[in-house]
């Protein structure tokens, strides 16, 4: 199996190379992405590929079921290094349909430490439970709750001292939503973007 991973590797590069010569070393000089991706671990979500981006083009931090939690320091390392040392522009927290981490949020099974991961998404669920009972099939209340997981996790990014500080300092950033679908690889832009003159006061704003 790792042969064969290997030997993947080896004719990538190799015809990464031919296609662009010196594309390695100039990729190994510097990256300047313009995003950053807060995504689901999910295999078939490859931030790079379903968003059509290159190497160097997206800076990524992926997680079970794209939680964002406001104390999760990885997130957090990964977001103000984004912010503050790629100087990146957009943000996009991105979910998928038919995800496993949210459909386990709505089961009553044991998952072990996922059970206190996923416990953002089971407060959305229960916080939106009049809404998302309206639909009758359960596929699509959890494809539903995984679009508020995200809208969730644009507003706990908005809400982190990183993005505060650099809205303050003036930079242009904005965070979206978008929500991937398995069935056609499309991304869906869930339209709860955030940007900074959204902040509340004019404080805020001041720079
Ligand atoms: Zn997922």
């Amino acid at each position: 199996m790792l042969e064969n991973l290997l030997e993947r590797n080896r004719l990538w590069s190799r015809s990464r190379q031919d296609e662009e010569p010196g594309y390695f070393s100039r990729l190994a000089s510097h990256q300047a992405p313009e995003f950053f991706w807060i995504g689901c671990s999910d295999s078939r979500v490859p931030a790079n590929v379903v968003a059509g981006l290159d190497p160097g083009e997206v800076f990524v931090h992926r997680n079970v079921a794209n939680v964002v939690h406001s104390s999760d320091l990885n997130l957090l390392s990964a977001l103000e290094f984004a912010v503050e040392t790629l100087k990146i522009r957009e943000i996009i927290v991105c979910g998928h349909y038919g995800c496993g981490g949210v459909k386990a949020a709505t089961e009553d099974l044991p998952h072990g430490l996922a059970d206190h991961w996923l416990e953002p998404i089971r407060r959305q669920a229960r916080y939106h439970a009049r809404a998302l009972d309206q639909h009758s099939d359960i596929e699509v209340r959890r494809d539903r709750l995984a679009e508020l997981n995200v809208i969730e996790g644009v507003s706990r990014v908005a809400e982190t001292p990183i993005m505060r500080r650099a809205w303050r300092a003036g930079a242009e950033i904005k965070i979206h939503g978008l929500i991937y679908s398995l069935k056609d690889g499309l991304l869906r832009d869930l339209g709860c973007t955030i940007r900074r003159s959204d902040l509340p006061n004019s404080e805020e704003r001041a720079s």
